[in-house]
């Protein structure tokens, strides 16, 4: 047993925070404050392979693995958790389903463009009557010659109105529940797909949370993920990775918030003294800084596992309540660390005190990731 990062991952890890120290955190409070989609940014990553990390070299990938992937997200997030969210549901749910299901022909044609980052991609999964029911679904396809039509509507879906791809779940039979649901690759220039309500959130300003609208979207049969009917399986096998990916954003906030409040209380004094003196504020941030530490065991663990190839279902559930949880309450804790200043813009920690509490919600809320884990450690 090893529980120390590899030489090749401490080099990754050095490589990506210099990259982050130079390419994503100048313009980080900008992009939160304009909310503005970090475009330059994912150029920049796209030169270094980021977009396709742990993606297979033969489709345009750079060949590295999960843990790595885990690593730059986790470093990125640290400046800029909307940039590591892109990236997160981009690779995870993006574009893992095409290399796991598609065709050559669906390969050939999408996966080493999402790889290189020149296409971006996105996952619609949830509507307004299905959240953490997904399996309630109603968008349906309706196969009519060569071609399926959706119609329905998809809502809070990340990276909408920029991807270039989305593999969007719909219903082909309602009357027979997950059983009917399909997956499918949708151009975002289809005819009948339309970009709704642009959603405004208390954070992760950068990335884009939008409404997708089906009047009759026409899909060519080629562009079918999978068998009818598999769809709901192949869902739920995709959110193994992602949330491994939330977790790693997720350990970022936790961070880079732990390390403000350190700094800001090492600084200030109040009776004399510095803050960090008083035992009552040193033995918090400890306490913060071992639960970090444990979070990242898990994070990388399931990381480590995703790499290997194996199951990782239960890990990947308890690492991202763990993570997540963990983030939210580490930024909150540090704006409280650090009295008023704690809500000022300046200090940039209340940033990610609303950061944080989306990691809580997507990619399955903590209360279903609780349900997860009682399944599998019951089993
Ligand atoms: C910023 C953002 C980005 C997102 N990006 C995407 C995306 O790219 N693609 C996509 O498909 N979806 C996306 N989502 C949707 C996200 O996955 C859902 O919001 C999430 O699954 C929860 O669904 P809901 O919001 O409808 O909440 P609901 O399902 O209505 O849940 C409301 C509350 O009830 C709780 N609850 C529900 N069922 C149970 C139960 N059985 N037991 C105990 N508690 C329960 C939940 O935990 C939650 O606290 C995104 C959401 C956000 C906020």
């Amino acid at each position: 047993m090893n529980f120390n990062l590899s030489a090749h991952h401490q080099r990754k890890r050095e490589e990506y925070r210099q990259f982050t120290q130079e390419h994503i955190k100048p313009r980080a409070k900008e992009i939160d404050e304009k909310k503005m989609f970090p475009r330059e940014a994912l150029q920049e990553m796209a030169a270094r392979g980021y977009m396709g990390l742990p993606l297979p070299r033969e489709w345009g990938g750079k060949g590295d693995d999960f843990l790595s992937y885990v690593l730059l997200i986790e470093e990125i997030s640290k400046a800029c958790p909307s940039t590591g969210g892109i990236l997160s549901v981009h690779t995870s749910v993006g574009t893992y389903p095409i290399l796991y299901y598609g065709t050559e022909t669906q390969k050939n044609k999408y996966l080493s463009r999402l790889a290189s980052g020149e296409w971006l991609g996105a996952f619609a999964l949830t509507e307004t009557q299905a959240g953490s029911d997904a399996g309630a679904i109603s968008t349906t396809a309706r196969l009519e010659d060569e071609y399926y039509y959706l119609n329905g509507s998809k809502v809070f879906i990340t990276n909408g109105g920029e991807a270039d791809v989305y593999t969007v779940f719909a219903t082909i039979d309602s009357s027979i529940g997950k059983k009917g649901i399909t997956a499918f690759l949708v151009d975002k220039d289809t005819p009948g797909m339309l970009i709704g309500t642009k959603e405004e959130k208390m954070g992760l300003n950068g990335s884009t949370t939008v409404e997708l609208v089906f009047e009759d979207a026409r899909i060519p049969l080629n562009n079918r993920l999978g068998k009818e009917g598999e769809g709901f399986p192949i869902a739920l096998s995709l959110l193994d990775g992602g949330r491994i990916g939330i977790a790693a954003q997720a350990l970022g906030i936790a961070s880079a918030s732990l390390e403000i409040a350190l700094d800001f209380t090492r600084q200030r004094e109040q009776f004399g003294q510095k803050l960090f003196d008083f035992q009552g504020v040193s033995c918090t941030l400890a306490d913060y800084f071992t639960r970090l530490e444990a979070a990242k065991l898990m994070v990388y663990r399931a990381g480590w596992l995703k790499s290997r190839g194996e199951k990782c279902t239960k890990e990947s559930s308890m690492a991202k309540v763990m993570a997540t949880d963990l983030a939210m309450d580490a930024s909150s804790k540090s704006v409280s660390l650090m009295g008023a200043r704690g809500g000022l813009k300046e200090y940039h920690v209340e940033k990610y005190f609303r950061d944080a509490k989306v990691t809580q919600i997507y990619e399955g809320t903590n209360q279903i990731q609780r349900m997860v884990i009682a399944r599998e450690v019951l089993n």
